[in-house]
């Protein structure tokens, strides 16, 4: 006999637990007497982790999905424009006289639109003279140099004349969100510990303990693991096998730090900055009243103290010793699955990889996105939505590892062990080496992408590997990509485009102190 999902109970209320309380909220019509009922306990004694504060486009889906205000989200989470990250001294050993540096924007690059590859006819221009691949490709690194945001206060909300995401203070967003829920979204919130999780003899969970007050028990049929690094379920309970990457991804320790703006009329960037190190790279992000700024290092190559210091240099006159200094440790990995029983594992307590394409919040989003879309309401059903939801989840952990790495593994940088190891063939994933492989013979194709869902598609690598001087044979390019006037035409066009906008786009301070007075018309 069929045996319905009608409550869900939610196991923390960091970044993880609250967005997915809003999506599952809003997508299973909590508010409704035939939907899916929505808890969230959050102890009130462990604070969330509040540090991922680089988005991506998916977000600003979500925020309108679950109908949040642009503006009030602005306004209150001290958010700003992403346009996308710039990587600095990557590719090379860096050079005192002239930094290198490349974008991954978040707008497609132009020939995808026409489903036509321009990356090949860039290749074939004469190295000396032709722009770098993000610019000559689209308009979006253009637009980050001279600081603008990507669209205007006339725009509606969530529209937009380039793609984008935000940055925005984590502890802030949580607060937001949860108010949302609360408020909107019809979440019941616990404020308490969770002291136990009961199985049955299937093993099953039917309810958690409590230390509150009154209510001692929850009884749920369903239960989502958003504990953070505990991984109160996923770990404690289930002791669910822990799949390292520490051999591929050599980072395990963050080091962050809140800067306040000296002016607060100082310009505000509309990318991230990720300026590579000689065992790490430092992350920059401005929110709308400070920086965000921390340093990711692996403790094998280098030691605190030094990191540490990197970091004070980084941030030059910037810095003072008032400034609070937060030690964070990195368990890169994720567990061999994410799904058991009646229960699934989203955020930090699903895995971890570090914030260099700032994807944590995207994959918990994803997770959400997916678990509500296959939410089984009969029990019966769950071992598919189970395996479904487990493959898709390993396969977006494996292909984001693989693009992280790919940042380090062609880096012509030999100027400390840690780069050199970075490169050592055994630390690559096979998949990706394949592909390198290929790549040294052969553009990157959408073909190269079998699975719709990978977190980085075509677009990305190809700025990635051009942007960091990968090298593909171009000798028998031009007998196959033979269309040179239409691809000259789309170059000059973006030229144009790139202009237009230029013109037109307003700097990010300017456009977020106009949301902040008038707000962007709601839609
Ligand atoms: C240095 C660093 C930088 C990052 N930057 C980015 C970025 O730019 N972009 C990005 O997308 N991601 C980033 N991330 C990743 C991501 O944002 C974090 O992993 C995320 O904040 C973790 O959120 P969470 O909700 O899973 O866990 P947490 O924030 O740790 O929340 C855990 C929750 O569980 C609750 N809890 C724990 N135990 C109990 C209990 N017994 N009973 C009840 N409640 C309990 C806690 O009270 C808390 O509410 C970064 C991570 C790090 C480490």
């Amino acid at each position: 006999m069929a045996a319905d999902n009608n409550h869900i109970l939610i196991i923390g209320g960091g970044t993880a637990g609250w967005l997915s309380a809003a999506i599952l909220a809003k997508s299973l019509n909590s508010k409704q007497e035939t939907g899916v009922k929505v808890t969230l306990i959050e102890s009130p004694d462990i604070p969330i982790l509040g540090v991922g504060e680089g988005t991506w486009p998916n977000l600003r889906a979500t925020l309108h999905k679950i109908g949040i205000s642009e503006t009030d989200f602005i306004r209150e989470c001290d958010a700003t424009f992403k346009q996308g990250a710039e990587f600095i001294n990557w590719a090379k050993t860096p050079d005192p006289e002239q930094s290198h540096s490349y974008y991954h924007p978040l707008s497609t690059v132009s020939h995808s639109s026409y489903d036509f590859n321009l990356a090949p006819y860039w290749l074939q221009q004469d190295k000396n003279t032709r722009l770098p691949y993000d610019r000559a490709v689209a308009s979006q690194a253009r637009i980050c140099d001279e600081g603008l945001a990507p669209k205007q206060i006339v725009m509606p909300e969530y529209s937009a004349a380039q793609e984008y995401a935000y940055h925005l203070n984590a502890n802030k967003l949580a607060e937001f969100l949860k108010r949302h829920c609360i408020e909107k979204l019809g979440v019941n919130f616990v404020s308490a510990n969770v002291t136990h999780i009961v199985l049955d003899d299937d093993e099953f969970i039917t309810h958690v303990e409590t230390d509150h007050d009154s209510i001692k028990k929850i009884d749920a049929d369903f239960f989502i693991d958003c504990s953070g690094a505990k991984g109160l379920i996923i770990k404690e309970t289930y002791n669910i096998a822990w799949h390292s990457i520490s051999d591929v991804i050599f980072n395990d320790t963050a080091l962050a730090v809140q800067v306040p703006y000296k002016d607060q009329n100082q310009a505000i960037n509309t990318h991230t900055l990720a300026t590579a190190q000689d065992a790490g790279w430092i992350w920059d992000i401005g929110l709308q009243n400070r920086r965000g700024v921390g340093h990711v290092y692996s403790s094998k190559y280098t030691t605190e103290q030094k990191a540490k210091q990197q970091l004070i240099d980084y941030l030059g006159d910037n810095y003072n010793d008032e400034l609070m200094i937060r030690k964070i440790n990195l368990n890169h990995g994720y567990h061999k699955k994410f799904w058991h029983k009646n229960s699934v594992a989203i955020g930090m307590s699903a895995g971890f990889v570090e914030p260099l394409e700032a994807s944590a919040i995207f994959l918990f989003d994803a997770a959400a996105n997916m678990v509500a879309a296959q939410f089984p309401r009969d029990k019966t059903k769950m071992k598919y939505a189970e395996q479904k939801f487990n493959q898709h989840l390993t396969m977006r952990m494996q292909r984001t590892v693989e693009f992280i790495k790919l940042h380090y593994c062609i880096s012509q940088r030999r100027d400390s062990q840690y780069w050199i190891d970075n490169c050592d063939p055994a630390s690559i994933p096979e998949n990706l080496k394949q592909r390198l492989d290929f790549w040294k013979g052969q553009i990157p194709t959408k073909y190269d992408f079998e699975n719709a869902w990978e977190p980085f598609n075509l677009d990305s690598y190809l700025y990635v590997l051009y942007g960091m001087g990968f090298e593909t044979d171009v000798a028998n390019l031009a007998a196959v990509y033979t269309d040179k006037v239409k691809a000259e035409l789309l170059f000059s066009n973006i030229d144009k485009a790139s202009e237009v906008l230029i013109n037109k786009l307003p700097k990010q301070r300017e456009l977020i102190e106009k949301v902040i007075q008038y707000g962007f018309s709601r839609v």
